[in-house]
């Protein structure tokens, strides 16, 4: 039976004058220090997946990602300690390897370079399977963990949130992390999930087709309609993460975690919440990815 050396989580209080004693409680779950590759909710969405691998014979595990995929290292990484190949199957080519898709080759993942329109279609299994038909009984991951399994492993992550919660925030991306958690956690509790790009329809209807029979009141998305797009951020976000840095001694991440917390703040000052809600914040990890901004961040 594979696994990886997990630390217990921390729920850390933020600093009552960063929210201006604005709501009775706001504190943060740091999965970013669950472990230091496979870190935050990944290892949550892949967990079931490797051991479902591993219990049915399964050799090899074939996902995808970009150049700074949070995803693809973690599989990576995890793959190994389960004793199985993995293969990363990558949007674009890349000469140079990124220093994530260096991690990825380090921990011993197979990559395969695919066009940005190729690319495109990794959700047709066909696809995928003639792409790979070289290597021995694989198991196809969906990016982002984005399965049955994975949103029933994300699900696991309820264990480390109070109940006295009346708020989570978390990040989304293809909204694994959220569905499953969505499940497990009492209706009371309402999720507020951050999508770090200007659009949420597309996680809004994976969220609302794998959520049947829960209220759709229960949770919501918030855009970011700051920085631009997916990836997309500016200096101003740079100077945030380090002064929060300052005030915490938190990393956050330039793709996810730096834009829910800087859309939180900005909640926090518009008075969207009332004083009487207690927030816990999701620290999803993905600091690895900050590797694209090497030299902007103080941490
Ligand atoms: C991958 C990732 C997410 C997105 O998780 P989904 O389950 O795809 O919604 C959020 N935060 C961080 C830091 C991530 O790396």
């Amino acid at each position: 039976m594979g696994t990886i050396d997990e630390r217990p989580a921390v729920t850390q209080p933020l600093n009552k004058v960063w929210y201006q004693g604005k709501v009775a409680a706001l504190d943060m779950l740091r999965l970013d220090l669950l472990h230091p590759v496979v870190s935050g909710n990944k290892w949550y969405k892949l967990r079931l997946n490797l051991s479902y691998a591993q219990d049915h014979g399964f050799k090899t595990i074939v996902t995808f990602g970009g150049g700074y995929s949070n995803h693809l290292v973690a599989t990576a990484f995890a793959a190994r300690q389960f004793g199985l190949r993995a293969v990363g199957i990558v949007r674009g080519h890349h000469d140079v390897l990124t220093p994530t898709l260096q991690d990825c080759k380090d921990y011993g993942m197979e990559l395969l370079f695919v066009s940005q329109e190729d690319f495109r279609n990794r959700h047709q299994p066909l696809w995928a399977e003639q792409l790979v038909a070289h290597f021995d009984e694989i198991l196809i991951i969906p990016e982002g963990g984005a399965n049955e399994r994975g949103r029933k492993g994300a699900g696991l992550i309820d264990r480390f949130v109070n109940r006295s919660y009346t708020h989570i925030a978390m990040c989304v991306g293809t909204g694994t992390t959220l569905a499953g958690l969505r499940q497990q956690l009492p209706e009371e509790q309402h999720i507020l999930g951050f999508v770090p790009m200007k659009q949420t329809d597309e996680q809004r209807h994976y969220i609302s087709e794998h959520l049947q029979g829960i209220s759709q009141y229960s949770w919501s998305l918030v855009p970011d309609l700051r920085f631009g797009g997916f990836g997309k951020w500016k200096d101003e976000m740079l100077v945030f993460m380090n002064e929060f840095y300052k005030d915490h001694k938190i990393p956050l991440d330039i793709v996810y975690t730096g834009k829910m917390m800087y859309n939180i703040k900005g909640m926090l000052d518009d008075n969207f919440f009332s004083s009487s809600d207690r927030i816990l914040c999701i620290h999803s990890g993905g600091l690895q990815g900050n590797v694209s901004v090497k030299g902007g961040l103080v941490y």
